[in-house]
């Protein structure tokens, strides 16, 4: 296996806690670098355009895919979301290892475009628990969760097409696994 800093993408069902371990573990490793997505999605109470995600209109979004700026793009309960390309290969290309938090058509995208990322899969300890986790947000109307869950139930499935999966047990845990994976310790 290649010991060069490598794209990994971490991928999983909404709600599974991919976000979560992402900030856990980059409070103990901000050299890390995330890419900042794309999306048409509101702001979500507390967050910040240019951090959490960078807020854009359809227009832009639009402009976006035409102007062949995004590695991948999906729709997600409605709202597209996309990872800015030059900045991930620029990264890549100086040698940093690189992170994506994405969906499962994203992921499936980037690995048919980029063979050698690794794919990780985030799989929840048990169904109950991911719908414990689902509803339990209390940011998204009804209609918005069952929609989710209904995307959980296939993404669930996928997890045969990923080359690892981490079970997110423990926040500690997993974070510390997917260090080890990208070979930041
Ligand atoms: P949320 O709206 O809860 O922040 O994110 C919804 C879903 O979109 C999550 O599963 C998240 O991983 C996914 N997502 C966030 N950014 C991207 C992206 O750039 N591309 C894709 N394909 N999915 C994304």
């Amino acid at each position: 296996m290649s010991e060069r800093p490598r794209l990994t993408v971490l991928s999983g069902p909404s709600g599974v806690g991919k976000s979560t371990v992402v900030a856990h573990m980059r409070k103990a490793h901000p050299e890390v670098w995330l890419s900042v997505s794309c999306t048409t999605r509101k702001p979500r109470p507390g967050e910040k355009n240019g951090v959490q995600y960078h807020f854009v209109d359809d227009d832009q979004f639009d402009k976006l895919i035409a102007n062949g700026e995004l590695l991948e793009w999906a729709t997600f309960a409605g709202n597209r979301y996309g990872t800015p390309r030059l900045e991930v290969l620029r990264r890549l290309e100086s040698g940093e290892p690189v992170l994506l938090e994405i969906d499962l058509q994203g992921a499936r995208q980037v690995r048919e475009s980029m063979p050698e990322a690794q794919l990780v899969f985030l799989a929840p300890p048990s169904w109950e628990e991911l719908v414990r986790r689902l509803t339990g947000r209390g940011t998204e109307s009804p209609e918005v969760i069952e929609e989710r869950l209904t995307t959980a139930r296939v993404e669930l499935a996928a997890e045969s097409e990923f080359d690892t999966t981490l079970v997110n047990t423990s926040v500690e845990d997993v974070a510390a696994e997917l260090l080890a994976l990208m070979r930041v310790v």
